[in-house]
């Protein structure tokens, strides 16, 4: 499948005439895609398309736009079965879950597209007569979107859905991972009407184009999603710009399980939470912190069960599991692995890299369990992204939520318990952006807003609406309207 940027309502070459090829990760002898390798003029090209598009875009009322957020939905569910399959073939997730990942961009594409009917202001009552107070939303003009690899049809959906519906135009830079779910996504709203130049598409390398987009300077914000380096460092270079960034990064998801837990139900949670997408959610469960009483059962269910998936090519019906990415993100792991051997946690199921079907040519890592493993650890603090997942003991409440909290992230946390006093506590001493009861760390549902707290993001988070990505991707205006005829002087006047 050959890929080209999408710039100004057209497919077009990359200007160097260069590509890059995005690999199957479960067989990387075959190609999903080329995908241009774009250089800075294609940035410029872009960029430019979409300032051109701002000023008759931003003036279209919300409710048409909205419209075509609908049509658009409307395609999505038509083509989510091919999409679906896309999304497994270019990052290797099972089916269910590539198909999951559409529905997102489906029920995102609905909830953003009757957003164009409300997103409210405020009118409230001036303090003088014949005066009125108003608010609106405007959008914020050109954005940059910058996207991973591990939800290629849903978090591109999230973002350009958010910034359309508010009346920004859009230059999106894709994962190299996963150029062809991106151009499938473009490729719908094209088809759905969004007119040329208001959403634009460009292909190539973070460093290179994507760090060149986001500094542009007709670019008015910024929205990314990926890792701590990378959104770290934008925070720097954009800081300093005064330019609005909204930044979702890592996590170090954890679920504490106490001892009045349903295990089975709790189980099903952590293999769910831990091993769902391989573990390469940024929301994974990766820790597992088990009350002393049920220590030595749960440890013995859970490495039990982890060891029954089955790992495969995630197309296959019998597949659990699917492959890591690709390469650096196999040998992380793996490199992860051997740092908690090295520290003393006990291997209790899983750490090698395998060969699936007799061939070598996927990157597929065994569903990992360490148990004995103490909150300090580096596998217990740092973002492993990986079927890795560590069993962590405790006394009581009060040492869980002190170990969940412990660690620089604070994106997912998650607790089993039946006694309703004990979860009232968790939900308000957790120290993460959504905490989850009796399910995992997983799920979100895109009506409520999505982000992360401290290492794990700046604040604004994506999805919901109100107090979600609206108050992202627009700004607010105050009016005051004097129809006295006369001056009137606010604080002043009695
Ligand atoms: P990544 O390496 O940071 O890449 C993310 C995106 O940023 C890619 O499009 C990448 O382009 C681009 N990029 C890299 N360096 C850049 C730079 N200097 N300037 C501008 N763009 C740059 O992350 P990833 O490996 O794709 O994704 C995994 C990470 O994402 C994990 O840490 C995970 O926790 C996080 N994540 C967070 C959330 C959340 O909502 N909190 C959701 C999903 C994933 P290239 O692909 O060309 O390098």
């Amino acid at each position: 499948m050959l890929i080209r940027n999408f710039i100004g309502g057209k497919w077009v070459n990359a200007k160097g005439e260069k590509t890059f090829s995005s690999l199957n990760p479960a067989d990387i002898r075959l190609t999903v895609a080329e995908a241009p390798l774009s250089e800075q003029e294609d940035v410029d090209l872009a960029v430019g398309a979409a300032r051109d598009a701002l000023a008759k875009w931003r003036l279209m009322p919300a409710p048409r736009r909205g419209e075509i957020l609908f049509r658009a939905g409307g395609l999505l569910i038509r083509e989510k079965q091919r999409v679906g399959e896309l999304v497994t073939e270019e990052m290797g997730k099972v089916l269910a879950e590539g198909l999951g990942d559409v529905q997102e961009a489906i029920d995102m594409a609905f909830y953003m597209a009757g957003e164009g009917r409300r997103m409210q202001g405020e009118t409230v009552p001036s303090e003088l007569p014949d005066k009125d107070c108003k608010s609106f939303r405007e959008p914020l003009g050109v954005v940059a979107l910058i996207t991973p690899w591990n939800f290629p049809t849903a978090i591109p959906a999230w973002k350009i859905f958010s910034a359309l519906i508010c009346g920004n135009t859009v230059v999106f830079k894709p994962s190299s991972d996963t150029p062809a779910c991106a151009a499938a996504l473009v490729q719908i709203l094209e088809d759905a009407g969004v007119p040329p130049g208001v959403l634009n598409m460009v292909c190539g390398s973070g460093a290179d184009v994507g760090e060149y987009l986001v500094t542009h300077p007709l670019v008015d914000a910024v929205s990314f999603t990926g890792s701590c380096a990378a959104g770290e460092r934008l925070e720097g270079l954009l800081g300093r710009m005064h330019r609005p960034l909204a930044t979702e990064m890592g996590g170090k998801n954890a679920i504490i399980i106490m001892d009045d837990a349903d295990l089975s139900l709790a189980l099903e949670g952590v293999l769910w939470g831990a091993f769902g997408t391989s573990g390469q959610r940024c929301t994974a469960a990766s820790r597992v912190v088990v009350h002393e009483k049920i220590f030595d059962t749960f440890g013995e269910m859970l490495a039990n069960a982890a060891a029954g998936l089955r790992l495969g090519n995630g197309l296959h019906k019998t597949t659990d599991v699917g492959p890591l990415v690709n390469e650096q993100q196999y040998k992380k792991v793996l490199d992860y692995i051997q740092v908690g051997i090295d520290e003393g946690a006990k291997l209790v199921t899983g750490g090698r890299g395998v060969s699936v079907g007799g061939s070598v040519n996927g990157f597929f890592i065994e569903p990992t369990v360490f148990t004995h493993v103490t909150p300090t650890m580096r596998i217990a603090q740092e973002e492993i992204f990986g079927p890795v997942v560590s069993i962590i003991k405790c006394v009581n409440l009060d040492e869980a939520i002190k170990i969940v909290n412990d660690v620089p992230f604070g994106l997912s946390s998650a607790i089993y318990s039946r006694d309703v006093n004990t979860t009232a506590r968790a939900e308000r001493d957790l120290k993460t952006g959504i905490v989850y009861v009796n399910a995992s760390t997983i799920g979100a549902e895109i009506q409520m807003p999505f982000g992360g707290w401290r290492h794990s993001g700046s604040g604004h988070p994506e999805a919901g609406g109100r107090g979600g990505a609206l108050d992202f991707y627009s700004r607010m205006k105050v009016v005051y309207r004097d129809y006295s005829g006369r001056l009137q002087k606010a604080q002043i006047d009695k």
